[in-house]
């Protein structure tokens, strides 16, 4: 793998998979001994939670290093999964739109952190539901986005601003932007509507769909109140083995991207 990979795991609708997938992704990579670093920048901290970071052992959060109180060594804590950091957030970052507007580079805060990050580490960054101060900061930092999209109706209404966001931040902050690849979550197969969606996705976005889709399982929406990644909480859920596949196909699609970077 060449140098680091940051990549933003973004969508600005709500409730489509993007903390599950930033969990579960940053845990199959940590299981097959990729060093990972999971940065929380949603103010509702769901990634800290699920991954058993309560809120008062959070003594240093994103919004500490996204004002350089703090750096990278220093936030990143260790999680129960080897090989698993996380930089947690709090409810502060709420107000980070506002506390940070007239901050000079504020849309470059995390770049400047996220350049401490040791060679060789994937860092996943989970993204608000909203296309704000945090998300392009989120996708200034990157080397790529990678887009969950929950295998249901209007989930493709959305994606052309996403996708429009991508191509402004490249265009201007951060020309190695690129867009990672789109990830279908929740689907169910005894739903055509699930199939519906997956067909047109792949028609309209080709390759950049992973052939990977992550199924609706009642076992990845359990995890989280158990504080753990599905992966560790049922490791053979069809969950668990379908965010496996992902990541390795995710990994090899990293690998692609540097080459020919
Ligand atoms: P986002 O971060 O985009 O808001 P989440 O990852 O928090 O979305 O997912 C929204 C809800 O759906 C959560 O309650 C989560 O547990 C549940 N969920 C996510 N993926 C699955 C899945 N594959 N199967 C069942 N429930 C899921
Ligand atoms: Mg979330």
């Amino acid at each position: 793998m060449v140098d680091q990979q940051i990549i933003a795991i973004a969508n600005q609708k709500g409730g489509v998979g993007k903390t599950t997938t930033a969990v579960n992704l940053g845990a199959a990579l940590a299981e097959v001994g990729i060093p990972t670093i999971l940065v929380d920048l949603d103010p509702q901290g769901n990634a800290s939670t699920g991954l058993g970071i309560e809120a008062d052992e959070r003594h240093f959060t994103v919004y500490d290093l996204l004002t350089g109180d703090v750096d990278l060594a220093k936030v990143a804590v260790e999680t129960d999964i080897a090989n698993l950091k996380l930089v947690p957030s709090t409810s502060d970052l709420a107000s980070a739109d506002v506390q940070l507007a007239q901050v000079v580079d504020r849309t470059r805060l995390l770049e400047k952190q996220l350049k401490a990050a040791p060679e060789g580490t994937v860092v996943l960054i989970d993204c608000p539901p909203a296309l704000g101060l945090l998300t392009v900061n989120a996708m200034v930092a990157a080397t790529s986005v990678l887009v969950p999209l929950q295998a249901e109706f209007y989930a493709l209404e959305g994606l052309s601003q996403l996708l429009a966001t991508v191509k402004q931040v490249r265009h201007g902050a951060n020309p190695r932007l690129r867009v990672n690849g789109i990830l279908l979550t929740m689907s169910d197969y005894r739903n055509n509507l699930s199939q519906q969606v997956e067909a047109d996705a792949r028609e309209t976005l080709g390759d950049l769909v992973y052939t990977t889709v992550i199924p609706r399982n009642v076992r990845v929406s359990e995890a989280p109140s158990h504080a753990q990644p599905v992966l560790a909480y049922d490791p053979l859920s069809k969950g668990s083995i379908a965010y496996r596949k992902f990541a390795s196909e995710f990994v090899g699609r990293l690998k692609l991207v540097s080459e020919n970077a």
